[in-house]
């Protein structure tokens, strides 16, 4: 597989999990609560470069990589996710200004779950939704162990570790954009290399 293929690849994944996701939000009435951000605005978050191929390869097409690799520079690691835009005075309001090509973890928060060392369901959820959400939150934690569907979070990530192991590594989320740009940089370099040997 080529470096568009395992983008086309991990794509296809996302279609499938946005369809599970769907449902599950649907069947349980848990999502994220209506512009909130507080995820996006931590950088400490962990994803991989190939979950992020398709904003790279995205960012490429529409000759924005040297932009954000330069924006990358001065806020890496420092603030929010870089696709972030916020809008409240603490940052923990705001919108994802490419959601459509948001990274495996974004898609997963609110929406999956994971078995726990006693090999129950727990889901995947930040504090505030515990907290703001407590009652729907308690609810559907049971309705995972019984007869609701829900997004198996391991499952994905295995699903991805198969289509690239080493851009599957984990990193801190600006650090995994700034990987995927860069990897995608280098493989167009080379693509136009290949189709024009002489220049
Ligand atoms: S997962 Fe929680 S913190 Fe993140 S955007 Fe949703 S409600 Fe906000
Ligand atoms: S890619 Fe979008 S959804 Fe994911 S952390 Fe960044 S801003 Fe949030």
């Amino acid at each position: 597989m080529n470096l568009s293929q395992k983008s086309e690849a991990v794509a296809l994944l996302f279609d499938q999990l946005g369809q599970e996701s769907k449902q599950f939000a649907a069947e349980s009435g848990l999502g994220c609560i209506s512009g909130c951000g507080a995820c996006c605005a931590n950088p400490q978050v962990s994803a991989s470069p190939l979950e992020f191929l398709p904003l790279a390869f995205d960012f490429y097409s529409k000759g924005l990589s040297d932009t954000i690799l330069t924006f990358l520079d001065s806020e890496e690691e420092s603030k929010s996710c870089i696709v972030y835009r916020a809008h409240s005075e603490d940052g923990k309001n705001g919108y994802c200004t490419n959601y459509a090509k948001r990274g495996l973890i974004c898609r997963l928060f609110a929406a999956s779950a994971r078995k726990n060392k006693y090999g129950a369901k727990d889901l995947i959820i930040c504090k505030k939704l515990k907290e703001e959400k407590a009652e729907k939150f308690a609810e559907t934690t049971l309705r995972i162990n019984s007869d609701l569907v829900v997004p198996n979070a391991s499952n994905y990530y295995q699903q991805i570790e198969e289509i690239d192991s080493a851009l599957a590594q984990q990193y801190p989320i600006n650090t995994a954009i700034r990987l995927a740009m860069e990897t995608v940089l280098r493989y167009k370099y080379y693509q136009e290399e290949a189709a024009n040997p002489e220049s």
